[in-house]
């Protein structure tokens, strides 16, 4: 990296306070250390490979699910290593969870689908008046 594409901080235009931030500094560093915490987590990967079994971390210890072939489900790999009650077995069916991943991904797809039309309405708009501009000009 480096090189002319760099733009130093001196040369930025800022506009501040042009919208409210999505989250603060503070919510963003907090989350950061959360991803970088889980993802120092090892994964203790017994049982078979499957589509969420990296992928997929118990909400309550943020151990990796680990896939249970005989019952097409994802336990809790804490619960599975010790039986003993260090977390619940949190079973998800494969498929149970496969609906939600893939609802979740509709979703994803169906807003940045309006944002992408709330966008071209919107450069639309602005080209007529630039055009309507453009021929007052004249
Ligand atoms: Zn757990």
């Amino acid at each position: 990296m480096g090189g002319s594409a760099y733009i130093d901080e001196s040369e930025w235009i800022v506009i501040p306070n042009t919208h409210e931030p999505l989250i603060n500094c503070e919510q963003f560093e907090a989350v950061q250390e959360k991803i970088k915490q889980r993802a120092t987590r090892v994964f203790r990967g017994r049982g078979r490979k499957s589509l969420f079994a990296r992928v997929a971390f118990c909400a309550d210890c943020g151990a990796g699910m680990n896939f249970k072939n005989d019952r097409q489900s994802y336990v809790c790999s804490t619960y599975q290593k010790n039986t003993s009650k260090k977390c619940s077995s949190h079973i998800i069916k494969h498929d149970a969870l496969k609906q939600v991943v893939l609802a979740n991904l509709k979703d994803l797809i169906d807003n940045s689908l309006n944002m992408q039309s709330l966008v071209d309405v919107t450069i639309q708009r602005a080209g007529i008046k630039k055009n309507s501009a453009v021929k007052e000009l004249e």
